[in-house]
């Protein structure tokens, strides 16, 4: 396994990566190198200039090339954005069942990697090409997100329906966590969900770990 890797001359990360809402300072999942972020908690919109992913990004791999594998780092990012950045030298695989993907190094671009356990499907991507074109040693990247449009797809299990009683008449509602506003429709008051029951709804996303896997280079 080992000398396969060096022989392709690849190998693989893993990415949680949260920034800090610069407007009300929750922490904001990256499920990738996104450039728009939408913070649910306020509703803001956040821009994360491409510069600053390809800094942390190439000073990621730089980092992991030299750590071994199961090892990682947590770092806290401060400087235009604060945040957290939890990097580890693992081979791909499922984030549902932990089983190590299937030929990891020959994915295809564009296709969906199929868990041989689970079942689980994850997007094998080629990275933007803004990305590539400053650090081409990013290869592939697994079941990460770089535009809003494609949130829908990866390991993000649907909505399901969770009930709350109306503050005002006590009346049993279903929600699925798509506005934080509900009304009730039995008295019509306006109710704000709780902290906890929105992040239920939306928990699904901010576990969501990407791979990055990358070309071996020599340090000058
Ligand atoms: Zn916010
Ligand atoms: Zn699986
Ligand atoms: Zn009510």
């Amino acid at each position: 396994m080992d000398n396969d890797i060096t022989v392709r001359g690849v190998f693989s990360f893993r990415v949680e990566f949260s920034l800090q809402c610069p407007r009300c300072d929750r922490p904001l999942p990256f499920d990738g190198p996104l450039e728009k972020a939408h913070c649910n908690h306020c509703q803001s919109d956040i821009d994360i200039p491409r510069s600053y992913w390809i800094e942390n990004l190439a000073n990621s791999c730089r980092k992991m090339q030299n750590t071994e594998s199961g090892m990682g780092t947590a770092s806290m990012l401060i400087g235009t954005f604060h945040g957290n950045l939890t990097l580890a030298r693992f081979d791909p695989y499922c984030d549902n069942c932990k089983t190590f993907f299937e030929d990891p190094w020959n994915l295809v671009h564009g296709s969906r990697y199929v868990c041989t356990e689970c079942g689980t499907e994850y997007p094998v991507q080629q990275p933007p090409g803004w990305l590539s074109s400053e650090v081409p040693r990013i290869n592939t990247l697994i079941n990460a997100i770089f535009s809003e449009d494609d949130s829908a797809c990866g390991a993000d299990s649907g909505m399901i329906p969770e009930s709350i009683s109306c503050p005002s008449c006590a009346a049993l509602l279903e929600v699925t966590g798509t506005t934080r506003f509900v009304k009730c429709k039995y008295c019509s008051g306006q109710l704000y969900l709780p902290d906890d029951l929105w992040l239920r709804f939306h928990a699904g996303k901010r576990k969501r770990r990407w791979f990055v896997i990358c070309e071996y280079m020599d340090e000058e």
